[in-house]
């Protein structure tokens, strides 16, 4: 496990820490306008910027707001229960509050899945949680850190006993979501990778299926 911890200090920080952590404006971030999205500024004048508004709100007025946005109405249903979830613990639902019953009421809504509540916990509640994406499995599979076949909450378990802060796992996130775009993806392009220093002596393991 000891090169896995090496890669927190080889991984690129490609975005300034822009984050306020607590705050509302990070679940907008999240859930509606996504990883790397250049236009998240677009949100943070919108109607949707307040909870109690948006938890007071029908369907049809949160989907008209997030369309004025330049958005898809899609996420209109979640952002109404994370609104509510967010005003009945009056704008702290992730203070003083255990790890396992915040995911559990996240994982309870529409359209929150393991990796965006785990997202959610990691960059707005600070809790230690690791969101497991595409770009999280293929690097870490690659190198041999892991299993393929290991289930979401053994890879939890493997990424959040390696880096034990939230500083830390939130740099090795980003950090993760910048190479699996740069050099990770489909096929591995490994010349020229921050961890290429930390591939196994055959070169990265074969996925498979993909071909990589
Ligand atoms: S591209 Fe190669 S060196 Fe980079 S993370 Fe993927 S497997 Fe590792």
């Amino acid at each position: 496990m000891a090169q896995m911890r090496d890669a927190l200090d080889l991984l690129p920080q490609p975005h300034p820490d822009d984050s306020s952590p607590g705050d509302w404006t990070e679940v907008l971030k999240l859930v509606v306008v996504g990883k790397g999205d250049k236009q998240r500024e677009t949100l943070a004048d919108s109607e949707l910027s307040h909870p109690q508004q948006v938890a007071a709100a029908r369907l049809t007025q949160i989907s008209a707001w997030l369309e004025a946005a330049g958005r898809q109405p899609k996420p209109a249903k979640t952002l109404l229960e994370l609104a509510k979830w967010w005003v009945e613990h009056s704008g702290l639902p992730f203070e003083d509050r255990g790890t396992e019953t915040v995911r559990a009421e996240l994982r309870s809504m529409p359209g929150i899945n393991a990796e965006l509540a785990d997202r959610l916990l990691l960059f707005v509640g600070q809790h230690r949680a690791f969101p497991i994406d595409r770009a999280t499995i293929r690097i870490a599979c690659r190198h041999g850190w892991t299993e393929p076949e290991a289930d979401y909450e053994d890879w939890q378990a493997t990424i959040t006993r390696t880096w034990e802060t939230t500083a830390a796992l939130q740099r090795v996130s980003r950090g993760f979501s910048a190479v699996g775009s740069k050099h990770c993806g489909p096929q591995p392009r490994c010349t020229g990778c921050p961890l290429e220093p930390l591939l196994p002596p055959g070169g990265p393991i074969s996925l498979g299926e993909e071909g990589g």
